[in-house]
């Protein structure tokens, strides 16, 4: 059972009740933002902010992790001989929003742009 009653902030929403939520800000290029939340995402939200913030950012709860946990930083998809992750950034890979985090997965570093291994 949900600690909110969505009942009742169904009615505030519609006598024109707007409910906010202020979006942390994870990077340079997003910036705080507020997402206009409608109530069930409030129901959602008091048990598990991430998902709204996710919601929010336009990508999937397990998405928003990953790009938190990568510091909002696109990392080369390259390998090295050694075989293991490279962690150079994806050129134009820093700090960006959740979107563009996501669309760069799969770049590749200045180093491993042509393909070429180090
Ligand atoms: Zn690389």
């Amino acid at each position: 059972m949900s600690k909110l009653d969505f009942e009742t902030l169904s009615i505030l929403s519609e006598k024109g009740v707007e409910f906010c939520i202020s979006v942390p800000h994870e990077c340079g290029e997003c910036g705080q933002t507020t997402f206009r939340a409608m109530p069930e995402d409030l129901v959602i939200f008091v048990d598990d902010p991430a998902a709204i913030y996710a919601k929010a950012h336009g990508v999937t709860k397990s998405e928003y992790r990953d790009w938190v946990d990568d510091e909002c930083i696109a990392h080369c998809a390259a390998k090295t001989r050694a075989g293991r992750r490279c962690r150079n950034m994806v050129v134009g890979g820093y700090q960006v929003s959740a979107k563009r985090w996501l669309e760069l997965q799969g770049g590749y570093c200045a180093v491993h742009g042509d393909g070429v291994k180090i």
